[in-house]
């Protein structure tokens, strides 16, 4: 730290990213990336966009807010491109909270919603997910917050909620935006978007991240109400107004282009998630039922930290938080099935 950092940031704790260590060629299971390149045609019209570099990118991402409006069944209007939803989510916590409006979210979910709360002076309000792991919507009403966030499904739990649930939040808290976090709802649950018409304080954000193989291009959307919009668009442009760069604009749009293959590589990754929970629980391991890229499971011994270093040690990077209630599993994301393969067998050598 040096002696400028202003006081206010001085015991901010940082979101701290999965590890991407260049020491040796690991198998990567660790920050819920897709296993599959993007499309050739993705690349080549990243590729084909660079060449325009000399000029600034549509700060608005007009074709690809169509193409999303289309995509969803709302207006342009409703929606917003973010570098990455992470972005997305900045936006929101500075446009609904404040000093004097905390903002309301799970014990246990992404790490980044108490960075955000702590970087921009807001209060969180913290709600603990039940004894399994599960959200209750009983504990999200009439809350009082600016905004309240839920993943859904959740991470690192892999655990969804139902749309009835999402709607009773809404209905039950109507002076405070909504966010569903829907990182990973493209691996088996179902997208609060359809409640929209009826949720004038809903958001709903999504990414290009996990479920679209675009993790590094940074693509991440929201779409609400148009007020809720334009009330994003005033962070927005009061930071950063060319947020997304051509490329990723570009490799965004061509990806639309092929949602049906992006939709069967989340088949195919659900079908490896059961393969893989189904192995682990006879390795003795618990598991929720997650509906993610991810699995969240518990080793017989609850000693998550040393299966986590002995993996390591075999080049595959699984993901260990130290939070209390969660030191005991491993966040695993699911790979291709070859990966998944290597994993296995390296836990069976572990075991001995
Ligand atoms: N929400 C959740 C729940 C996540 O796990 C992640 C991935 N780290 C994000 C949002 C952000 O993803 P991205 O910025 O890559 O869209």
């Amino acid at each position: 730290m040096s002696n400028f950092l202003h006081a206010r940031h001085a015991s901010l704790e940082a979101y701290v990213p999965g590890e991407q260590p260049t020491d040796q060629k690991y198998i990567k299971l660790n920050t819920n990336e897709s296993p599959y390149p993007p499309l050739p045609e993705v690349v080549e019209a990243a590729a084909g966009a660079a060449a325009l570099c000399h000029l600034y990118s549509d700060p608005e991402g007009k074709a690809l807010r169509a193409k999303l409006a289309a995509r969803y069944g709302v207006e342009p209007a409703q929606t917003i491109l973010g570098n990455g939803s992470d972005e997305i989510l900045s936006f929101a916590f500075q446009a609904f909270g404040g000093p004097d409006v905390p903002v309301a979210f799970p014990d246990i979910s992404y790490g980044f919603y108490p960075v955000y709360a702590d970087l921009y002076g807001i209060p969180k309000k913290i709600v603990p997910l039940r004894e399994d792991f599960t959200v209750s919507a009983d504990d999200y009403i009439g809350l009082g917050c600016g905004m309240i966030v839920i993943a859904n499904p959740n991470a690192p739990t892999g655990l969804a909620i139902g749309l009835d649930d999402v709607a009773r939040i809404c209905a039950g808290n109507p002076d405070s935006v909504v966010l569903i976090d829907e990182a990973y709802v493209d691996f088996g649950a179902r997208s609060a978007v359809t409640l929209l018409a009826d949720h004038p304080n809903l958001l709903v954000v999504q990414t290009f991240s996990k479920s679209r193989s675009l993790a590094g291009g940074r693509l991440g959307y929201g779409i609400a109400s148009a007020e809720i919009i334009a009330d994003l668009n005033r962070m927005k442009y009061s930071i950063n107004p060319y947020n997304i760069n051509r490329m990723t604009l570009a490799a965004g749009e061509a990806t639309l282009d092929h949602d049906e293959v992006c939709a069967a590589r989340c088949a195919e990754i659900a079908a490896t998630r059961a393969y893989t929970a189904v192995e682990l629980r006879k390795l003795g391991f618990t598991l929720t039922d997650s509906l993610t890229n991810f699995l969240f499971a518990r080793p017989a011994d609850g000693d998550a930290a040393g299966m986590y270093a002995e993996l390591r040690k075999r080049g595959i990077l699984v993901r260990h938080f130290s939070g209390e209630r969660v030191r005991e599993y491993l966040r695993i994301t699911v790979g291709t099935r070859e990966q998944m393969d290597a994993l296995l067998s390296a836990v069976r050598e572990i075991q001995g």
